[in-house]
């Protein structure tokens, strides 16, 4: 089986592994004043500094949560705003908090409109909180976050930055972008799921989610998940070798995508080709053929990919990204994901290759295994 969905769950890293087999052997709960206590804190803090480390900021800035989704929640909840906007082609742990945000529009290209948000921004009452995701999970396009903060910030509005699929795939420097908030999460580059954290901008008041004991200096109560912690810690420090890697990801991604057109040529479309993307994710519809159908018929052939980030409940959604991006109805219930990773050999590109002209051709033979329209 070859496993191309880095961007659902990157294969844990052994290393990782390691420290966190090592870590639930050790025991301790980092809250004890003992020795054993005392030891887990000692391995909860490290692992905050490797992951502050990966971001740019200080370790009192990250807040561990249980991944992503909380992450998100915990921002769109706990900053106190008068409004909140948020980008149409967000993850559902963002659109579902703030389910009256004022949405801002992407365009064909899946990027945000930047003239619509300076309109929108203005007119959104102050201070409101802007989120806005520094990479598409289905798409791998790359937001223009610099642009928007600027933009937001001369209404007067914060800005959360949801970069779960950007971490360790791009170079990110909170304190630079000079943005308020910012989560990740450790499944994306390697570490254990049901981990990550949201990193806030100094002295910024926040609500916790969870109320209970003092841990994560009141922000988020409840024991640490000290395993986790210490895994994400370890996937953050082997993460700047993953950066490393991305220009032969680039490659390997560029030339996946010009033999999967070659093969279907005008039946199948590049969501945000013309656009800067991640390096490792190609988004590709073949035309008429619903997402369900293409991963199943991949997974049949040996190759795990993904129909983009709408599957979480085990059943294929017709993909909001690709509607923000108003693509045709042929085109939308129609979209691959196939996302690259640390693990990746060229030969896994090949395989994936030779499944899909399988599954093209047998679509073109036997006629649409399941259309959309149907
Ligand atoms: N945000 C984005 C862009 C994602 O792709 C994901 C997961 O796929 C999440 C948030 C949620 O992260 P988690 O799976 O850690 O809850």
């Amino acid at each position: 089986m070859i496993y191309l969905d880095y961007n659902a769950t990157a294969p844990i890293k052994p290393a990782v592994r390691a420290a966190m087999i090592e870590a639930m052997d050790r025991g301790g709960n980092p809250s004890s004043v003992h020795r054993y206590g005392r030891s887990a804190r000692k391995y909860v803090e490290q692992a905050r500094a490797q992951v502050a480390a990966l971001v740019g900021v200080k370790a009192a800035q990250v807040i561990f949560t249980s991944g992503g989704t909380e992450a998100n929640n915990l921002a769109l909840t706990g900053l106190k705003v008068a409004s909140y906007a948020v980008s149409a082609i967000e993850h559902d742990s963002v659109l579902a908090v703030q389910q009256q945000a004022v949405r801002l529009p992407v365009t064909s290209n899946g990027i945000n409109d930047l003239t619509a948000a300076e309109h929108l921004l203005a007119a959104l009452p102050a201070p409101g909180l802007v989120s806005v995701m520094l990479a598409n999970n289905e798409t791998g396009v790359i937001q223009p976050i610099v642009e928007i903060i600027a933009i937001a910030k001369k209404f007067g509005h914060l800005v959360h930055c949801d970069a779960v699929q950007a971490l360790g795939r791009l170079p990110l420097d909170f304190t630079s972008l000079g943005i308020d908030s910012l989560s990740i999460s450790a499944h994306k580059i390697a570490g254990p799921q049901g981990m990550g954290a949201l990193i806030v901008r100094e002295g910024l008041p926040l609500q916790p989610l969870l109320a209970g004991g003092g841990q994560e200096q009141r922000r988020r109560a409840g024991t640490e998940n000290v395993a986790g912690i210490i895994g994400f810690g370890v996937a953050a420090q082997l993460a700047a070798d993953d950066l490393r890697h991305m220009p032969q990801l680039r490659l390997w991604r560029d030339y996946l995508e010009t033999s999967l057109l070659a093969i279907a040529g005008d039946e199948a479309i590049v969501l945000g080709q013309n656009a800067p993307r991640l390096a490792n994710t190609l988004c590709i519809a073949l035309k008429e053929i619903s997402s369900e159908t293409q991963v199943m018929a991949m997974d049949l052939a040996g190759v795990a990919v993904s129909a983009g980030s709408a599957c979480s409940s085990g059943k294929v959604k017709a993909s909001h990204v690709l509607q923000a991006m108003t693509q045709a109805d042929s085109v939308v219930g129609c979209g691959l994901r196939i996302s690259l990773g640390w693990n990746t050999q060229i030969s896994d590109i090949e395989r994936c290759v030779q499944a899909w002209r399988g599954l093209y051709l047998q679509t073109r033979r036997d006629g649409p295994l399941q259309s959309v329209a149907a």
